[in-house]
Parts: C-alpha cells; structure tokens; sequence
C-alpha cells in the first residue's frame, strides 16, 4: 500500500485522523468536567454519589491522556506528543515536526 505516493498520504491521513480523534476526546472530557459535577450534585444533591462521578471521570481522563501520549506519528513513527517522560500535547510531533494538520493543508 505505501509504495507509491498515494498510498503513504493516505496512511499519514488515517494516522493524524487518528491523534486529532484522541486529542478531541481528551478535550471534551476536560470540558465537560464542570459541568459533569454541576448537574451530578444538582440531580443526586449528594457529595457522596458526586465523588463517584469524578472518581469515573478522572478515569476516563487518565485513560484519555495516556492513549493520546501514546498514539504514534504517522511519519517517524514515535510517540507524537511524547518526549521524555512527560506528554506534551503541542499541535506537531515533538520527534519530527510533522504537523496534526499536515493532511490538510496541501
Ligand atoms: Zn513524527
């Protein structure tokens, strides 16, 4: 498939396709923290069942941050957003640079 051009363009689409999903979910998750225990204590009016829902919150978050740590550069292969130990979640691949919207703006 990545022999010619094409295909590796195309692999290098799926691939940022694939880091800006994981990007989205973990800003929508950061979002809709507030609001998320706004209505929590509005509808179940206890700090008790509200803890519950920023324990599965946070979890979800924690597993948010780490896949999108993870998720590799369609170009160089590494980690896109991770450089040492630390996640750092610029808009270009902390290895070679490629852009999240490389695929775009041709
Ligand atoms: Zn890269």
């Amino acid at each position: 498939m990545a022999e010619d051009g094409k295909g590796e363009g195309k692999e290098l689409a799926e691939g940022l396709w694939i880091i800006r999903r994981r990007r989205r979910y973990l800003w929508g998750l950061l979002l809709v923290y507030i609001p998320a225990i706004w209505v929590s204590l509005e509808v179940t009016g206890s700090d008790r069942k509200t803890a519950y829902v920023f324990a599965v919150w946070f979890v979800l978050v924690f597993a948010a941050i780490l896949a999108a740590a993870v998720v590799r550069c369609p170009r160089c292969g590494n980690p896109f957003h991770l450089s040492g130990v630390l996640p750092m979640f610029f808009r270009s691949c902390r290895h070679c640079g490629l852009g999240l919207d490389a695929d775009r703006n041709k």
